[in-house]
C-alpha cells in the first residue's frame, strides 16, 4: 500500500501565523499585559495605521466584515424601505449584511470573465428600477477574488442617480484600479479581517474606511450602543467592536501586507505560466487593475474530475462559491433578482475552482502545483 500523499492545503492560516510568530506573540503579550481589552490604544492605533496605509481620512474597527458592511448601511441611514443592489456571486455575508441593516437586497448578474457585477445591468436597474421594490439607495460593489469591479461606470451610474456606492473589499486589501486603491472610491468601504483574508486577524475582525468624518463618527457611535460618550446613547446602536488583542495582531501584520500581496502575484504568475498553452485559461485580469489574488480561480467545465486529478497530485482546491446566494435555502424564491436573471452567476458556481494561494506557499509547493497544472 502506498502512503497517501500530503495534500497542499488550499488555505493555511496557521502558516501565516508561524511566519510572523515572534512579532505576533509580542503584540499579543503587549495587549494582554495592558489591562485594557476592548476599544483602547491598540484599536485606535490600528485604525490610524490602516487609514494611512489605505489612503482614507478615517478607519473604524468592528467585529467582522459582515458588520462593517451593515454598519456602513446603518451609518448612511439605509435600512427598511430601501433596496441595495449587489451580486449573488459573493460570500453570503454581503447579502446577510443588507438584510441585517433591514434593507432589501437586489441581486444582479456578473461579467463572466472577472466574476464581478455587470455595470450595464446596474445602470439599467438604477435608471429603470424593477417594479414593486423599495427605492434603490445603495449599490455594494464586491471586488471578488482580489480584483476590482468595473468601478468607473458603476460610480457614474450611482452618482447620476443619487445612490451610494459601497465597496466590499473583504477580498481586496491592497488591490487598485487605475492607480487608485480599492476602498477609497465610494462612500465607504468594508474590509473583513477573517484569518484567511489578505490581511487577517487570528480570530474575527473587520474595519471600514471612509473620507467622510461625520459618517465615521456616526458609525463609531453605532458600533457601541450608539454611545456618544460612555452610557449616553445618542442614537440606536449595536455591539460590534474590535478587541485589543486582534488589533495588536493586525498592527503586527499590516506592515507585511504589501509584500504578502506581491508574493501572491508572483505565485499567480507561476500558475499562469504553467497553464500557458493548455486547455484551461488563467484568470482574466482587468486592464488597469492590480489584482491581489485573494483567490486564484480557474474555470473548469468538468470541475469534479479536475479537482480529483489535482488531489491525486497533492494539490488541495476550494470552491468559492458552490451555491449562489439566490439559490441558497435561506434566500431562494425570496430575494429579488435583476431583470436579466443570474445565468452567468449560476454557470460560475458550477465551474469555479480555487487553487492554493497564500504568501507562505514554499517554492517546492509552488513547483509541485505548477507541475500538476501543466499536465491538466
Ligand atoms: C469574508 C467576506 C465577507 C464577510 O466577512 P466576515 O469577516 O466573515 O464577516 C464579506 N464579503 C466578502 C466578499 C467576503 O469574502
Amino acid at each position: 500500500m502506498t502512503a497517501s500523499p500530503t495534500i497542499i492545503p488550499q488555505a493555511d492560516p496557521g502558516a501565516g501565523y508561524r511566519a510572523q510568530q515572534a512579532e505576533i506573540d509580542a503584540a499579543v503579550a503587549r495587549a494582554l499585559s495592558s489591562g485594557w481589552y476592548i476599544l483602547g490604544r491598540e484599536g485606535e492605533a490600528f485604525e490610524q495605521e490602516f487609514a494611512s496605509w489605505l489612503g482614507t481620512s478615517r478607519a473604524v474597527g468592528c467585529a467582522n466584515g459582515t458588520d462593517a458592511l451593515a454598519l456602513i448601511l446603518r451609518g448612511l441611514g439605509i435600512g427598511e424601505g430601501c433596496t441595495v443592489a449587489t451580486v449573488s456571486h459573493t460570500a453570503v455575508a454581503t447579502v446577510a449584511a443588507i438584510e441585517m441593516a433591514g434593507a432589501t437586497p437586489l441581486l444582479l448578474d456578473i461579467d463572466p470573465d472577472t466574476y464581478t457585477m455587470d455595470p450595464d445591468e446596474l445602470t439599467a436597474v438604477l435608471e429603470d428600477p424593477p417594479p414593486g421594490l423599495p427605492p434603490i439607495r445603495a449599490a455594494i460593489a464586491v471586488h471578488l477574488y482580489g480584483q476590482a469591479c468595473d468601478l468607473d461606470p458603476m460610480l457614474e451610474a450611482c452618482a447620476t442617480n443619487g445612490v451610494a456606492l459601497i465597496e466590499d473589499c473583504a477580498q481586496a486589501h491592497g488591490a487598485s484600479l487605475g492607480g487608485r486603491r480599492l476602498g477609497t472610491m465610494g462612500a465607504a468601504a468594508a474590509f473583513s479581517l477573517y484569518p484567511t483574508k489578505n490581511l487577517g486577524a487570528l480570530g474575527d475582525g473587520g474595519v471600514l474606511a471612509t473620507d467622510d468624518f461625520e459618517l465615521a463618527d456616526r458609525i463609531a457611535a453605532i458600533r457601541q450602543y450608539g454611545w456618544k460618550e460612555r452610557y449616553v446613547s445618542a442614537m440606536v446602536g449595536v455591539n460590534s467592536r474590535l478587541d485589543e488583542v486582534q488589533a495588536a495582531i493586525l498592527r503586527a501584520r499590516l506592515p507585511h501586507l504589501d509584500t504578502g500581496n506581491a508574493r501572491r502575484r508572483e505565485i499567480a504568475a507561476a500558475y499562469d505560466a504553467a497553464l500557458a498553452g493548455g486547455p484551461i485559461a488563467p484568470p482574466a485580469r482587468r486592464p488597469g487593475a492590480e489584482h491581489v489574488f485573494h483567490q486564484y480561480v480557474l474555470r473548469a467545465p468538468d470541475r469534479a474530475a479536475m479537482q480529483a486529478r489535482l488531489r491525486e497530485a497533492g494539490v488541495g482546491t476550494g470552491i468559492h462559491y458552490p451555491v449562489p446566494v439566490h439559490l441558497q435555502g435561506a434566500y431562494r424564491g425570496r430575494v429579488p433578482l435583476g431583470p436579466a436573471g443570474c445565468g452567468e452567476t449560476e454557470r460560475a458556481a458550477r465551474e469555479v475552482l480555487s487553487l492554493p494561494m497564500y504568501p507562505e506557499l514554499t517554492e517546492a509547493q509552488v513547483e509541485q502545483i505548477c507541475g500538476a497544472l501543466s499536465r491538466l
